[in-house]
């Protein structure tokens, strides 16, 4: 391929820029091109960042300029991937092969709550670390739940956003997550302020392909140009007591 500077260089089996190649055929660009038009939409493409790009951008403009964070929930030391473990007792490879997963079958175990009564700690039995990655092995699709359920139900609840299975479809529902200012805060907020709205992108690691969440949180600001904040203005009042109340919040 010839790079920017006109200097040619090799793509080293890097698909991004293989219509950039030397020496292709009308036939062989317009397939590329196809290629990238039809794979554009397509989750788990290259394409596809465009498209995530331009959800962003919007994102900005609405709510201001967010913060950029990363989670990478461990399936290695997840209890949520033992609960979401499915087998079938019955099964040879559970009864002849692995009798230790007994246990851990069922859509109840290991339990959500810990039997402590004190509500200040939480004791939950796990199998060892060898038994966890087994399970893991065995049942894949209980470490993709594992990773979905700390996206969608733990990160929410860590950062004051309210959000749900279908979010952010369920705007268009009867009861949406978004209230009609557009804001997805919690009244309180979470462990780091208030947070309007939280978009991002999963990705796999290129070595064992560990996903991880890639996301902007915006904070709770005074200047989102929604009816809110336009009534905000030009009641004097309440936009003192909600400064007041966004410096006690930061
Ligand atoms: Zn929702």
């Amino acid at each position: 391929m010839v790079d920017d500077h006109g200097v040619r260089k090799e793509i080293r089996g890097d698909i991004s820029k293989i219509h950039r190649l030397i020496g292709l055929s009308p036939l062989q660009q317009a397939v590329i091109r196809n290629m990238f038009f039809m794979s554009a939409r397509l989750p788990g493409t290259r394409q596809i960042r465009k498209m995530i790009g331009h959800l962003l951008t919007g994102a900005r403009i609405v709510y201001g300029v967010p913060i950029f964070m990363t989670v990478t929930p461990s399936e290695r030391h997840s209890g949520w991937s033992i609960r979401f473990f499915r087998a079938r007792r019955s099964d040879p490879g559970v009864t002849v092969g692995n009798s230790e997963f007994e246990p851990f079958i069922g859509y109840a175990v290991p339990p959500l709550y810990g039997s402590n009564v004190d509500c200040e700690t939480c004791d939950v039995e796990l199998p060892e670390c060898d038994l966890r990655r087994t399970i893991t092995h065995r049942d894949p699709l209980c470490a993709l739940y594992a990773f979905l359920a700390n996206v969608r139900v733990v990160l929410p609840h860590l950062y004051g956003v309210r959000m749900c299975p279908d979010c952010p479809h369920c705007v268009q529902t009867s009861s949406p997550c978004m209230d009609i200012f557009g804001s997805n805060a919690n009244p309180i907020g979470g462990s780091a302020g208030r947070f309007d709205a939280l978009v991002g992108a999963v990705e796999a690691q290129k070595a064992e392909g560990v996903l991880h969440l890639h996301f902007f949180l915006s904070v709770r600001t005074n200047g989102i140009p929604t009816p809110h904040t336009e009534g905000a203005r030009r009641n004097v009042p309440y936009a003192d007591a909600k400064a007041r109340c966004l410096e006690a919040v930061r």
